[in-house]
């Protein structure tokens, strides 16, 4: 059967995953080595060539890392993928390709807290900067823009604060500014939302978190589309049209057409930044992936459950979770996100920062974590931890205000993590 025409649960289990060519084995292989056997040097000069495709070195290529590549390319329904070290890594794979010291992107001001200090302060060190805007303003993100401007930036079930980002929308701006739109696929994974199918260019992920889905691998993903046209604009994506003297003057584009961006991120990105993925870590991931649907169903039926509870409870002021009807992006989450708004959601605690400091400290089964996406529940109060760098009006922008705290609602029994979270609100409210 061809991977293309499966579907998206057939493919969690098989895309990229043949049974290995020297021994049979049905699962992928942790290919824990680093060199390959080269035929003869003539083999090896058509590899170093890029005339031929094949395995030399881990820090390009891997065959358990080729594995997931392939399967999260299938998933998101993309031409190619670049696993890289970590999701923070994959961000700059993803930005790599496009910019010159200089050049800016536009990004929503609604981010990962870790993606805002990235883009805040770390890429200037590139000469690189970021514009952040409010993507509910179409006509602001439109005005943000200069001839400088590479590339639209957003998350699509954005992290911490319930948002749901229309995607359609900011296709259409990015394409009529002719740069391209890169979504952060972390928190929906390709089972909430396929950014590719409304219209985006670039999708990368953390799959550290839900894609792996047991808080044991950091890794990070960019998937091409393969839709943007790089040559559009002359000289205006120069690492991907014009000679790469590294190569002998060989121009990506011309050479690779849709795959040119992936090519480059192999060939050039890791080669000479080094971000490259475990081998180990895409084995972990691959194993998680299989069963994705099966979990992300279960997170978001117990979200739902959870904030459904706590939206009811006299101790909690407000509830920001887009599976509710309460949220005024439900309707949105219907149309774009017809499976659910995912199981990462803030609320907030009547008796303010002091509450939500004992209520993270009452909570039993909950771990207070800096992470997500994790089988387990995890909390945390974001203000205090992960949005601690940012200024009071970046943490207002990004909804980490002093008195919400975010869950990350994991795949226990709903009941039982009610009833933690019961118990712990009686602590901190009385
Ligand atoms: C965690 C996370 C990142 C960063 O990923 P790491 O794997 O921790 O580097 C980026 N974006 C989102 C939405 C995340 O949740």
């Amino acid at each position: 059967m061809e991977i293309d025409t499966m579907q998206f649960d057939t493919k969690l289990l098989h895309a990229g995953a043949v049974p290995d060519p020297a021994t049979g084995s049905r699962q992928v292989p942790i290919y824990q080595n680093i060199g390959y056997v080269f035929k003869d040097v003539d083999h090896a000069a058509r590899l170093f060539n890029l005339q031929e495709l094949g395995y030399i070195y881990t820090r390009l290529t891997n065959p358990t890392i080729a594995a997931l590549q392939e399967r999260v390319a299938h998933l998101e329904g993309g031409v190619g993928a670049v696993a890289c070290s970590s999701g923070h890594a994959a961000q700059i794979m993803a930005l790599f390709a496009l910019m010159r010291p200089g050049d800016n992107i536009i990004a929503s001001s609604r981010l990962y807290g870790g993606t805002v200090t990235q883009f805040s302060h770390t890429i200037k060190r590139f000469g690189w900067s970021a514009t952040f805007v409010d993507t509910e303003n179409l006509a602001a993100l439109e005005a943000a823009a200069d001839e400088n401007t590479k590339a639209i930036f957003c998350e699509s079930l954005a992290n911490p604060g319930g948002y749901v980002t229309d995607i359609p929308a900011l296709a259409e701006v990015a394409n009529r500014l002719g740069v391209p739109l890169i979504v952060d696929n972390t928190s929906a994974t390709p089972y909430l939302c396929r950014p590719f199918d409304q219209g985006a260019h670039i999708v990368v992920h953390s799959t550290t978190k839900f894609m792996t889905g047991n808080g044991t691998s950091l890794g990070g993903v960019v998937v091409d589309s393969g839709t943007f046209d790089w040559s559009a604009v002359s000289g205006k994506y120069p690492a991907l049209t014009e000679p790469e003297p590294a190569y002998h003057g060989l121009k990506f584009h011309e050479s690779f057409g849709g795959l040119a961006f992936t090519f480059h991120g192999i060939a050039i990105g890791l080669r000479d930044l080094g971000m490259t993925m475990a081998p180990q870590n895409a084995f972990q991931t691959l194993l998680g992936i299989e069963t994705l649907s099966l979990r992300m169903q279960r997170h978001v039926e117990n979200a739902v459950k959870v904030a459904g509870w706590l939206e009811t409870d006299h101790r909690i002021e407000q509830v920001s979770y887009a599976g509710l009807p309460s949220s005024p992006f439900y309707s949105r989450v219907q149309e774009l996100y017809p499976r659910g708004a995912g199981a990462l959601f803030t609320f907030a605690v009547k008796g303010g920062y002091d509450a939500c400091v004992k209520l993270v400290n009452s909570l039993e089964l909950f771990s207070h974590v800096a992470n997500l996406g994790d089988a387990r529940s995890l909390i945390i109060h974001s203000a205090s931890t992960t949005h601690r760098q940012l200024t009071e009006e970046q943490q207002i922008a990004s909804g980490a205000l002093p008195n919400v705290v975010r869950v990350s609602i994991g795949i226990e029994d709903a009941a039982d993590i009610i009833k933690d979270l019961d118990q712990a609100l009686t602590k901190a409210t009385s």
